[in-house]
């Protein structure tokens, strides 16, 4: 999962395989995008995978769908705020998982 900004899912305290519910999961995926919307690294690991959009699963707390849906203006502000995100966890004012 989310290698260039590992968060909750890399933990290690829930199965990986949550983030890659089948399509029409409802229930499993609403429990990934729970997590990932706690998530200290939710927005940097959005811009991230809609800078790569050829991934499955659930990211940032989006589905694929989601994110083929997101539209310029809105890329802006996910990456205005995992700017943010980012600058928060420099400061030390961000929990990081363990
Ligand atoms: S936002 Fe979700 S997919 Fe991304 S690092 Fe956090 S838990 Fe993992």
């Amino acid at each position: 999962m989310a290698a260039s900004h590992p968060g909750t899912c890399t933990t290690g305290r829930y199965d990986p395989e949550m983030w890659f519910p089948l399509p029409g999961q409802k229930d499993a995926i609403e429990a990934a995008r729970d997590l990932c919307i706690a998530c200290p690294r939710r927005w940097r690991c959005l811009a991230d995978v809609l800078a790569n959009p050829q991934r499955d699963g659930i990211w940032g707390g989006t589905t694929p769908d989601e994110r083929k849906a997101i539209n310029r203006e809105t890329r802006e502000d996910i990456e205005r705020a995992a700017a943010k995100e980012g600058a928060r966890e420099r400061e030390g004012l961000a929990t990081v998982p363990a």
